[in-house]
Formats: structure tokens, sequence, C-alpha cells
């Protein structure tokens, strides 16, 4: 894939930009692809220099995409938080004998499907904990009875650590276990579980999940079996500016092969209820200036790759997701109906989010809202605030998952 060359002029004349600096961004406008180095240096970027690469990112995303900012009429479901696996990110993750372990059931599952499909969801998110417990095909059932319900849903489930735990569990060869999902309806896997793609930092964040290399294994045999996957990358805890750039250009080269990431998401840290940051020595989440770097940096870096940069707004608030959607970020993630992992580990931003306020938001900083599906298909681009007045309020109320029920043991 040829990485597209922009038109010179869009590096920003700041004049107190380092030379070292222009020079890079000059490389990346004429097509090139930049390197591990070069990266490095667009990751310690500072003061003018942080403002060039935010002009230039935001210039990048503007050629590229366009002046829309996206969203997704989605609800997040997180079946379960019971889990073994013990990462000490995750403020989410319980024992089975914990007081506030929950399972839903099938059909509460389904119901909660059944009521975003009526206000307007085009997209379930399904991901949940591991408990041990859980039955060899229950994804697969799952899934099955969703999609027999609302056939249309896009069912976008099973991070790459519940595809793994699906197929030890069954004993499936991981290529028959996603074409049986595939053929179950699955739409496409979020690229959760990557945290950062290095082992040496997974074993600080989580010893026991998969390692880098089959989490690149199963993202890349999804690709290839037509099944599109998104990508993340968890920033401002132990890892180093080196761990992004490294992180990026992996995800830049699987891309270069397979095509089949729809976007990339940085996630930043939320450090609150976490055993990585109350003993682990992390840092407390990122800051906004790093929050601007790392969404600027995943533009420049992944330009002529993944097309398509989010801003998770659970996690960074909507002021600095606004500021991320002026520094090469183009998408605003989902409106979710209910979040519980970030919430569980701190964060304090909400649960949900109207399209309205979505498109009231976009609008504060002169672009254009528009409504996709999963895999960025244009569903309605609202250009005419008369016709969607900003000021409408949200139609669809917060819906609380207040109906979880106490988890038993041997409830999947
Ligand atoms: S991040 Fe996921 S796998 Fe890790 S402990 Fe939390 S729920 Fe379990």
């Amino acid at each position: 894939m040829a990485t597209p060359a922009i038109n010179g002029s869009s590096i920003p004349a700041t004049e107190a930009c380092p030379a070292e600096i222009r020079e890079i961004l000059h490389a990346a406008a004429s097509g090139e692809e930049l390197t591990f180095e070069q990266g490095l240096i667009l990751a310690a970027a500072e003061g003018s220099a942080l403002e060039a690469l935010v002009v230039f990112a935001d210039q990048l995303r503007r050629e590229t995409v366009g002046h829309a900012i996206t969203y997704v009429v989605n609800r997040n479901i997180n079946f379960t938080n019971v889990c073994f696996v013990g990462c000490s990110f995750c403020g989410f993750g319980r024992g089975p004998g914990a007081a506030d372990a929950y399972s839903l059931s099938f059909g509460e599952v389904v119901r909660r499907a059944r009521e975003a499909w009526e206000r307007g969801a085009t997209e379930v998110c399904v991901q949940g904990g591991l408990p041990r417990d859980l039955d060899g095909f229950f994804y697969r059932d799952l899934l099955r009875a969703i999609k027999r319900a609302i056939p249309e849903m896009h069912v976008h489930a099973f991070s790459p650590m519940e595809i793994d735990y699906g197929v030890t569990k069954t004993g499936m060869p991981l290529r028959d276990y996603l074409r049986m999902m595939k053929d179950e309806g699955l739409g496409s896997i979020p690229g959760t579980a990557a945290e950062i793609l290095d082992d040496r930092v997974r074993k600080e964040l989580s010893p026991n999940k998969l390692p880098a290399a089959r989490w690149v294994e199963i993202i890349t045999a999804a690709h290839e079996l037509g099944i599109p996957t998104t990508s993340t990358m968890m920033y401002g805890h132990v890892e180093q500016p080196a761990d992004w750039v490294r992180h990026i250009l992996l995800l830049r080269s699987i891309q270069k092969r397979t095509g089949g990431f729809t976007e990339f998401v940085p996630l930043g840290f939320i450090h609150e209820n976490t055993r990585l940051y109350r003993h682990g020595g992390a840092r407390p989440g990122a800051k906004r200036e790093e929050h601007l770097r790392v969404h600027a940096l995943a533009r420049v870096l992944l330009h002529g790759a993944i097309k398509n940069l989010q801003v998770s707004w659970v996690k960074l608030g909507f002021e600095t997701s606004l500021a991320c959607l002026q520094a090469g970020a183009n998408d605003f993630s989902g409106t979710l109906m209910e979040e519980n992992i970030s919430k569980a580990a701190g964060a304090t931003f909400g649960e949900y989010v109207s399209p309205e306020e979505f498109r009231a938001k976009i609008r504060s900083i002169g672009r254009v809202p528009a409504e996709r599906t999963t895999t960025y298909k244009i569903r309605r681009v609202f250009d005419n605030p008369e016709h969607h007045p900003p000021t409408a309020p949200p139609q669809l109320p917060m819906v609380r998952a207040d109906s979880n029920v106490t988890y038993t043991e041997g409830a999947y």
C-alpha cells in the first residue's frame, strides 16, 4: 500500500519548530513511510514541536478523511465481570465470590440488544470477564442468541483474549473457531487486550494475558477470514514513548498485509481503582499534552495504512476528546448506552451520550457530524444544523445496568 503524499504547503510554518521535526513532517508529507527513529523524535515533541505535530496531523486527517466527525449508535454489553485473568490495570474484573460479581443471562443480553435496536443502535459491543467455568461454546451461543433475535444488528464482540479462551475451551483450531463465529454472524472483533504489544510491558500489566504474538496471530487470522477488527493501545501507565512507536508500527505492518483494521483507538489509562497504580508504580494516566501527542503521532505514523483514528470519550472526557479531534482524530466512537469497564477503573465521564449531544459537540468545533456503521459506511451526514437542531434534548434515556444479577458458580 503506497503512502499518499500530501500537499507540501500543509507543513505548519511554525518558525520556532525545531528543524528536525520540520524535516520529519516534510518526509511524511511527501509520502515517505516514517521509521522507528523518526517516530521516536515525534513522540518526544513538546512546546512548538508538539504544536507543529498537532497542526500537521490535523491537516493529514483533513486530506485523508475530510471534514466529518463520525460516530456510531451502539450499546456496550458486558455480560459478566467475573474474571480469573487478574490484569493489574483492571478495576472491572471480580472473583466469583465477590459481593458485586454479576452475570447476565442470554435472555437479558438479548433484551438489552433489542432495546438498543429499538432506540436506533446499529451495533452491540459485547465483551466480558473470563470466568473459569465458562462453557466451551458460550461465545458462539451468545452470538447466536443475539443474531437470531435481531439478525440485522452488527455484533462487534469478543476480544482476542476471549477468542483465545474460546479456542482453548473448545479445543478447535483457531481458524476453524473464527470461521464458526463468522458463520454465526460475528460482524467484527474489538482489538482490545492489546494494551502494549510488547511482552516485557505485558508482564507488568498482566502476566496471565495472551502474549503479543498470539494477539497478532488472532487478529491476522480474523482479517484473513474477512472479519474486520479495531486496533487499540493503552498508554499513560508504565510504558515509554518508544513502546508507543513500536506498537503503532506493528499495527501499521499488520494493516499493510491484511487491510483488516477499521480504526486505531488510543486508550488513556484510567488509574484510580487499579493495582497497577496503587502498587505497580504506574503513572496516573496521561495529561492533556500526552493525549494530544499520542493521537497526533498515531495519525502521522499510520498515514497510508489506517484511515480512521478514534477518540475514547469515556476515557478522555469531552474536552480532551474534542482537542484530539483537532489533532488528527476523526471519529467520536459510540453512544454506548452503558459502560462498565472504564467506570469500574475510576472514569467519571458517563455511560451514555445521545446522538444529539454528539452532534452538538462536533458542531461546537466547526465540523460536520456523520453517523456511521461499525465498518465506517456513512449512514447519514448532518450537514444542516437547522434540520437537526444542536440543542435538541437527548431522545434516549440513560440506560443503567441495574438489572445485573449476582454471579453464581456454574452460571455459564
Ligand atoms: S482486563 Fe479483561 S481479562 Fe483483564 S482482568 Fe479485566 S476483565 Fe479480566
